[in-house]
Parts: structure tokens; sequence; C-alpha cells
């Protein structure tokens, strides 16, 4: 790095380093005001030159280069135009989790998109009943649909599922006591713990059983006259095995009505229909729960339901009004988009025939093996080429995950592309990592896994295959990632 010319510089660079005055003066950047507006223009120019200050240091010759105006004028449109991008861009998820929390979980059906945009650009009827010419309830637009296909008396609609813990917590058991199985007490991640949540539903959990074994009679021997419900959580995201027992929702159910108590499910996934129907493992249904005599169940829109982020509550209807008139309920509703999206998602479920073909979540689900193969197959050779001499590329079976807690114990085989790095040397984790972060700087960031050194990438939810091998001729190979 330009050791032929070490000379210090110090005044010669400050001096040269041109005045704010100057640079808007110069006529891109006029242009640059036209289009962004000056005070994003004037901060941007402020920003490049302090940039330059701490360039005092550097050798002379590379540093007063960096003081020219066109430079200045080009790294100032290059902020800006940083400056104007979205955050939130597309990305390939080959992470194998195919409902991704940090990745926002469902990609939603074009026929929820839509609904999407006619809410979004015109008034609409959210709160309004055509008919009667007056007020009405948003819940309307869902409730029908989901008391059919749940068997549900009722039905309403919040935020999302912990919204929906929090609000059922804080409507029926308030300064009251809360009946959970050891078993059940879970953290989903980001700070959905069960035990908080009653805390600040202000609810008393009183836990039951072991961690493994929860009888029926471990349920009975803790109610008392304090007690308000009893709780049943789907352990989502991990599974007990080996010496394990749990009181099922029909069994649990009983026993509640003895007591006088409703009893709660929160499912989690909830999934809508029976998924062996696709061949997919049996996750218990929405419908299922309300049958065994659960008395309100709450499941995400955006799980396995394929829908938007929301959270669904439904079952009795005395239970489900107690809880609208709660006035945390304002608190946590679903805005218009939300509301059509869904709309839109629950009225595909009519057809179930043809859900696979239309819920971007199930057909992930349901993708063939071969056709994954097929896939990895054609995109190999390309892969391979354009990461020639820096890494090698194999095609590996793999298992996807669904994610966000739906069918935890279940993995559905897959392929990866299988990334090594060319040569492994000390520093071989690294090499992986930066790897993965030059797939991560290309237009559309592609997101894989890296385990044990390789980096991989899942195709089984790759759709755009055109868009993702016309980047990879993007890839930026440069020295600083190349191994020596
Ligand atoms: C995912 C999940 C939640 C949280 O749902 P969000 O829709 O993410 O708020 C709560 N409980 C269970 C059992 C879950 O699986």
């Amino acid at each position: 790095m330009h050791a032929s010319n070490p000379m210090k510089p110090g005044r010669p660079i400050q001096a040269a380093i041109p005045s704010v005055d100057r640079i808007l003066a110069l006529s891109p950047i006029v242009a640059m005001i036209d289009e962004h507006g000056r005070e994003a223009v004037v901060r941007a120019v402020r920003e490049e030159l302090g940039g330059l200050r701490a360039l005092l240091g550097a050798p002379a010759e590379a540093a007063l280069a960096q003081t020219a105006t066109d430079h200045i004028s080009a790294r100032v449109a290059a902020r800006l135009e940083a400056a104007a991008t979205a955050s939130i861009k597309p990305v390939f998820n080959l992470t194998g989790t195919i409902l991704h929390t940090n990745l926002g979980r469902a990609l939603l059906p074009q026929e929820a998109v839509q609904a999407i945009a006619v809410a979004a650009t015109n008034a609409v009827n959210l709160e309004f009943d055509l008919h009667a010419g007056k007020r009405d309830d948003r819940d309307r637009h869902l409730e029908s649909a989901l008391m059919r296909m749940t068997g549900a008396e009722r039905a309403t609609v919040v935020n999302n599922n912990a919204a929906a813990v929090l609000l059922v917590l804080n409507t029926l058991a308030q300064r009251r006591e809360v009946v959970v199985s050891r078993g059940e007490l879970i953290e989903i991640g980001g700070e959905f713990r069960m035990p908080e949540i009653m805390k600040r539903a202000g609810c008393r959990l009183v836990e039951v059983g072991t961690t493994n074994r929860t009888h029926l009679r471990d349920y009975a021997e803790a109610i008392g006259p304090r007690t308000a419900l009893i709780m049943k959580v789907h352990p989502s995201n991990f599974q007990v095995v080996g010496f394990t027992k749990s009181v099922a929702e029909g069994a649990l159910s009983r026993l509640a009505r003895e007591r006088g108590l409703p009893l709660v499910c929160d499912l989690g996934a909830g999934a809508l229909l029976d998924m062996r129907r696709w061949g997919l493992p049996h996750e218990n249904t929405v419908a299922e729960m309300i049958a065994a005599g659960v008395d309100l169940v709450t499941f995400s829109g955006d799980k396995l339901l394929g829908g938007p982020q929301a959270g669904l509550i439904v079952g009795r209807s005395d239970l489900v009004n107690l809880v609208n008139r709660n006035a945390l309920k304002r608190a946590v509703r679903l805005d218009k988009l939300r509301v059509a999206a869904l709309e839109a998602t629950l009225r595909l479920y009519s057809n179930p025939e043809r859900l696979a073909s239309r819920l971007p979540v199930l057909k992930h689900m349901i993708r063939s093996l071969s056709d994954i193969k097929a896939q990895a197959d054609r995109i190999l050779p390309v892969i391979a080429h354009a990461l020639a001499g820096w890494a090698t590329v194999t095609m590996e079976k793999c298992e996807s995950q669904v994610g966000s807690g739906s069918l935890p114990a279940d993995r559905l085989p897959s392929f990866a592309l299988a990334i090594r790095p060319s040569i492994v040397r000390r520093k071989a984790l690294v090499r992986v990592d930066a790897l993965s972060r030059v797939f991560r700087t290309l237009s559309v960031p592609v997101v894989g896994r890296v385990n044990d050194g390789v980096f991989y990438l899942d195709l089984r939810c790759l759709d755009d295959e055109k868009r993702f091998l016309i980047q990879l001729e993007h890839l930026d190979l440069d020295a600083r990632h190349k191994p020596t």
C-alpha cells in the first residue's frame, strides 16, 4: 500500500479539503439537490468532508486524490443513493427454514398481495356495514370463515399470537391463577417466555408436573379457589422425548368442565387443515382442539396458516365476547392491510385441492425432492464456475425444517449446494464466513447456513432461479476474500 511514498501529509491535506459551499455549487451536486432535497445533500456533503479529515494521517498522494471535487461529488452521490434505497429488501432464503422469523416468515399468496394493494389505495368498508349504513366490526370480514374452518362459535383477530395470548390471559385470569404444565413453559425466542407473558398479563402462574411428565391428577390437585383457567401450550420449538407424559386436551377439557374452568390452548403454528392430506406429518389442527373441548385456541397467522402476521383467537362465544370487551384489544388490533390479506388467505382454504399451488408456505413444504434435485443439478455448474479457484461446490442431501415452531421434530428431506473454501488452512472458518458475506452483498442477498466450515444453500425455497443465476456473475471475489 503506497509503501514507496511514506511521506506524512498534515497541512497540505487540510488545505486541500474544499469547503461545503464550494461543493454545493458544483453542477452535479446542484442536480442532486433537485432530486434529494437540500437538507439531505448538505448532510451528505458534510459527512463526506468530515470523513476526509480522517485522512490526515494517510499517505499524501492517495489522500490528495480523495480531495478532488469530482471524486467528492461521486461519493456524495453514492451516499445519497444508499440513503434513498429501502432498508427492507428481498433476499433469497436458502437457509432451509421455510418460516424464518428473521426473514419475515410466510410469503403471502398473490391473492393476499392484491387484497393489500386494494385496501392500501382505497377507502374500504373496514368497520362499516354497507347494507345498514352504519358502523360495524372489522372482525366481521374474518369471523365467519374462521368459524366454518375451526368449528368455533366465535373468532377475533389481533396483532400476533403473542398479543392473542396476552389478551386472553389478561381478560380471563387477571389477579388469578393459571395452571400450566412445567413441560410447556416455553420460550419461543425474542423474549416470548410464557412465565413472563403471564406476569405481564397480571396472572399468577401455577406450574404442575415435571419437565418430562405431567398427569391429569397434577392439574386436578393444583386447582383452587383462585384458579381462573387451565392453559395448554403447544411445545413449538422443541420436543420432549423418552420417558414423557402429557395430558391430552380431551381429558383436560373434562377436568376443566367439572371444575367450571375454561381450558385455553396456545397452539402456536395453528394448522387449519390436516397436513397429512399432503403427505406431511400430522400437526394438531385448530378444529381438532375445538372438537376436543378446548374453550379458546390462539394461533399465528403467519406460520402454517401462510398469511400475514396476526394472532387468531377462536372458541366459545361468551369468552370471545369478554376478550373483545377488554380495552387492551384496541391496542393490539389488526390494521386494514392485514385484515384484507388474512381474508384473502382464508378464502383460499375453501378450495383445499388448489391450496398447494397458491399458498407459498405449503408449496415450499411439499416441494418434491426430485424437483429440488433437478434444480440443484442446473445450478451447481454455474455456481462452481463462478467460484472456480476459490471454492468447490458439491450437491448434498440435507434436511429443511418448517420453522417458527411448526412441526418441530420433523425434517423435510432436501438438497443443498455445499460450498467449501478451496484451501482450508488455519483460518478456514474465517474464510467460509467471508464467503457467506460475499453472497449477502449481492443485489438480492443470498442467505444460507454455515455449518462446520461449509456454506450450505438449501434450494427448497428458491423460486426465482433465473434472477438467482444472473446475479452470480456479480459475485465479487476480490483479493480480500480469496484464500492465498
Ligand atoms: C410462535 C408462537 C407464539 C408467538 O406467536 P407470534 O405470532 O410470533 O406472536 C406463541 N406461542 C406459541 C406456542 C408459538 O409457537
